[in-house]
């Protein structure tokens, strides 16, 4: 699943490619992925002016309206030469320089969402959205986490409490920090919170540097493959030696979701 690194890198792809670029007409062939009615008539004639992100969100500005997209588990942007519909590909968008936008999405759990320009922020779901780490600061996360009791790592994947970490960020967050997923938020101390926040925006960044990581079958934009998959401490690593202490990582399930610790460095 792409998450803020991944994300960011489609971003920095995309931009170059589209900007000022206008949407001349849009076939839509998944009529779920698009919540808002008359989508396809408000969309056309529109230029997209710039394309942002927060959190895990694509914004696509435009001239009247944002279109937010996120890609939740397999979406993928292709821009190429117009060709006949291929397998998976739920929304395409004609631009006006002859080429397609293309929305490819495996498992159809993407959604895509028209709002107007002067209250995309004021309203769901990105006013919903917490701050990203490099934006936190630890007394009012310390203070969303210290009511609840919950594993850490289940609230640091809620993108209402904090935003832009999913399955592996988070597990590469805890370790660096030397937390056990497991514990519960209400155990957490102010220290662990400004630990957690750091190592999730070292992590962040350091990943969005190298692109994202490509790891079972994500890929950015274009089939582009990030590299931070290599610099993975924990995630994916079962068995292998902990880097600083050489116990054997082991993988266990918190949520539902695999999540990988170090038995000795994460003290449950
Ligand atoms: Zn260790």
């Amino acid at each position: 699943m792409p998450e803020l690194p991944e994300v960011e890198t489609v971003r920095q792809t995309l931009l170059p490619l589209l900007k000022n670029k206008v949407i001349v007409d849009v076939d839509i062939y998944w009529d779920n992925c698009v919540i808002t009615k008359d989508f396809k008539h408000k969309i056309t004639g529109q230029h997209i002016q710039d394309i942002l992100r927060y959190g895990k969100y694509l914004v696509f500005v435009l001239d009247e309206d944002v279109m937010i997209s996120h890609l939740r588990m397999e979406g993928k942007y292709y821009i190429h030469q117009p060709r006949k519909k291929a397998h998976h590909e739920h929304v395409v968008f004609h631009l006006n320089s002859d080429e397609y936008l293309t929305y490819h999405d495996t498992r159809k759990f993407g959604k895509f969402e028209l709002i107007s320009k002067s209250m995309y922020l004021e309203v769901p779901p990105l006013s919903l959205l917490g701050k990203e780490p490099k934006d936190s600061d630890s007394r009012s996360l310390y203070q969303k986490l210290t009511h609840k009791r919950i594993p850490i790592k289940m609230a640091f994947l809620d993108q209402h409490i904090i935003a832009g970490l999913g399955n592996i960020y988070v597990d590469e967050t805890l370790y660096r920090a030397k937390i056990h997923p497991l514990k519960p938020c209400d155990k957490i101390t102010q220290k662990e919170v400004v630990s957690l926040i750091k190592h999730a925006t070292d992590v962040l960044e350091h990943a969005t540097s190298l692109g994202g990581s490509t790891i079972r079958t994500y890929h950015a934009v274009h089939g582009v493959d990030g590299k931070f998959q290599n610099e993975l401490k924990v995630h994916t690593k079962k068995d292998e030696p902990c880097e600083r202490c050489q116990t054997p990582i082991i993988k266990i399930k918190v949520g539902g979701r695999g999540t990988y610790v170090c038995p000795t460095c994460q003290k449950q």
